[in-house]
């Protein structure tokens, strides 16, 4: 008898469910098949084998959704606004996050604090997790993925002050090259108030890290 090669995550075909927060992007399914077999063939793999017979398949279809913002403008989440008079501090700690990195077409994984000081307009908390999706679904580097959504926050809300920091974990560092397992990448962005005000700006970087357990 012989041992079926099919893993868990080998039933993941053309019917499974669709990611329910963004439609795939569209790519060319049948090209990255042809590349996807052609790396098979230059590992020294047979795509003709059982277990590989659908691997160019799957491989297409989860490009299709970790680039699912590649043509998305995520700054369409904020146009929805609210005019509030509420002059405090708005953050949404812990979006939790996956993209790809674009050195190495690898995940790079972890949890944005995104964090604005309004001036009349203010938007649902969702969409600033809506924003970090939109951002992080392409191939991405941390550094930028960081200041586009800042960048977005201070451009569609005119707020007196955004501020974004991003801890994350590369596959392309603790699976390959260096190896450094556990390293946690932090890069922040701040603008406004948050980057000319030193009281501003160490509030702010206490309110994000507060209660944190130093997880990724
Ligand atoms: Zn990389």
């Amino acid at each position: 008898m012989t041992m079926s090669s099919r893993g868990s995550c080998a039933d993941d075909d053309a019917s499974d469910s669709k990611p329910a927060d963004m439609p795939p992007a569209p790519v060319d399914i049948p090209r990255i098949e042809r590349a996807v077999r052609e790396i098979l063939i230059a590992v020294g793999e047979n795509p003709a084998r059982e277990g590989l017979l659908k691997t160019p398949n799957r491989v297409a279809r989860s490009f299709a959704e970790l680039m699912a913002g590649l043509h998305d403008d995520p700054k369409r989440h904020l146009t929805t606004v609210f005019h509030e008079r509420y002059d405090e501090v708005v953050l949404l700690r812990d979006i939790e996050f996956h993209s790809l990195c674009e050195h190495h077409l690898l995940p790079f994984t972890g949890r944005a604090h995104v964090a604005y000081l309004p001036d009349g307009k203010v938007v649902g908390l969702s969409k600033l997790a809506r924003l970090v999706e939109g951002y992080a679904r392409r191939p991405q580097v941390q550094e930028r993925l960081t200041t586009q959504i800042a960048d977005a926050l201070m451009e569609e809300l005119n707020p007196i002050g955004a501020a974004c920091v991003i801890e994350a974990v590369h596959t392309c560092m603790t699976i390959r090259g260096a190896k450094k397992h556990g390293s946690i990448m932090v890069t922040s962005a701040l603008r406004g108030i948050f980057k000319e005000n030193p009281s501003s700006r160490s509030e702010i970087l206490t309110l994000m890290y507060s209660e944190k357990n130093g997880k990724v």
